[in-house]
């Protein structure tokens, strides 16, 4: 079954084509076509690998993003980059959606329904799911009728028990759809499948807190397989300190900014997601590594001293969060760290797992710094073991489309 997968972000959009067999296997298997467009400095950049190579090109910015993804969906066929011989050799496409809003549990296949409901949540998420909606509308007109699945980045998070999805504002909130929903869900499940397989136990018996530290971040506390808790909230900007967002502030410091000093909604939306983080506090990136330079370099002490700080808090609201989660669960077997921090930063590993040895976690120190993926970083006798799991959220796509898809021909 060839199942090809749509990821699109606020300024990228990745693909990519998985040619699966009729059982999975246990380690995520490379794709056979992989493209990615990124949008910088209003070009489309465009980056495709396949079994012939690795192909880069510049376009203008005249074309649309519409129009940037139908250059690289034919690519697929059609080129020097070419993996299949047409559209009609797609079984199934997959696409990540940002917001499924309260509804959608489970991934779904695309209908005029599904579809329409998930337009009604878009505003709670507006330029991600528009442009999920988009990239629909081009996979039906360049590939035909091929079934298409929508799989939700909330939906892991929706078996939240209600004291946690709540929020202690009014309960006209709720109604309204104002909760807690979270997100980064797609990657958390499946980091909770990949960890129960590299420990040999059974989903059903572990308690495992999920760190996705990328340029977004946020905590889940998972137990028999399901989300009971997560950091980020209504939107992706609750909880975890982040490369540019601040996470959670007092919602205070937003009324007196109205206030006093007459911020506009926008200006404020600006400033939490754009302004804050890593960047709002050193003054000097958004990039882990470049925080980590600086707060080296003493050449330069007024900036050492911020990214310093920087680290610090990152790291402070790590283990607040952390230890947060570990009380919801009443326990942790495994903490697990993921996306590009979580799975390169021995420093924030370490950082991070010290103030948890009174629950016997122990990392090995000879691990740790060489930052392997998929593995088990802790010491043999710790009583709580932590691994680095890489991201794999389009395989984890993959994976529902294919399960999805044979379900369907079974019932048929
Ligand atoms: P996204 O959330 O956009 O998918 P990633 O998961 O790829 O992002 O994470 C990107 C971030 O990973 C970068 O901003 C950078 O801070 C961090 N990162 C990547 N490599 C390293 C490294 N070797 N050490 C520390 N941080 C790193």
């Amino acid at each position: 079954m060839n199942v090809l997968v749509l990821n699109s972000g606020s300024s990228s959009q990745k693909s990519c084509l998985y040619a699966m067999g009729d059982t999975l296997p246990d380690a995520p298997p490379a794709c056979v076509w992989e493209g990615k467009i990124e949008w910088i400095d209003h070009k489309a950049q465009f980056t495709i690998k396949s079994s012939r190579g690795v192909f880069r090109q510049d376009l203008t910015s005249s074309r649309s993003r519409g129009e940037a993804i139908e250059v690289l969906l034919r690519s697929l066929w059609s080129g020097e980059t070419q993996a299949i011989s047409s559209p009609s050799d797609v079984d199934v496409v997959g696409h990540r959606v940002v917001h499924g809003g309260p509804q959608f549990l489970e991934p779904a296949f695309v209908t005029a329904g599904v579809k329409a409901a998930i337009e009604g949540v878009s505003v709670f998420a507006p330029l991600h799911n528009r442009a999920e909606l988009e990239g629909m509308e081009i996979v039906a007109k360049l590939l035909g009728p091929v079934p298409q699945v929508a799989v939700f980045d909330t939906g892991f998070h929706l078996t939240m028990p209600l004291a946690a999805a709540t929020y202690p504002g009014p309960y006209e909130w709720f109604e309204q759809g104002i909760r807690r929903y979270g997100f980064h869900g797609i990657n958390h499940q499946y980091c909770a499948q990949r960890a129960a397989q590299l420990l040999g136990k059974s989903l059903s018996s572990l308690k495992l807190v999920t760190c996705h530290l990328g340029n977004g971040c946020s905590l889940a506390a998972i137990r028999d397989g399901r989300s009971v808790d997560t950091t980020m909230g209504f939107t992706p900007l609750e909880g975890l300190m982040m490369g540019t967002r601040s996470g959670s502030v007092d919602p205070g410091i937003l009324t007196y900014l109205m206030r006093q000093r007459h911020l506009s909604g926008q200006q404020l939306d600006e400033v939490l997601n754009q302004k804050s983080g890593l960047l709002g506090v050193s003054g000097i990136s958004s990039d882990m590594r470049e925080i980590l330079a600086a707060s080296q370099n003493g050449n330069k002490p007024a900036k050492m001293a911020r990214a310093k700080l920087a680290f610090d808090v990152y790291v402070h609201r790590l283990q607040s969060g952390i230890g947060a989660m570990i009380a919801v669960l009443g326990g942790v077997d495994a903490l697990v760290f993921t996306a590009g921090v979580g799975e390169n930063s021995p420093e924030v590993r370490a950082a991070v797992c010290e103030n948890f040895a009174f629950l016997g976690m122990r990392l090995d120190p000879g691990k740790n710094p060489q930052s392997p993926g998929d593995t088990d970083i802790s010491v043999p006798d710790a009583a709580v073991r932590v691994l680095i799991i890489r991201a794999q959220e389009d395989w984890m796509i993959a994976q529902q489309c294919w399960n999805l898809v044979r379900t369907a021909t079974l019932r048929s």
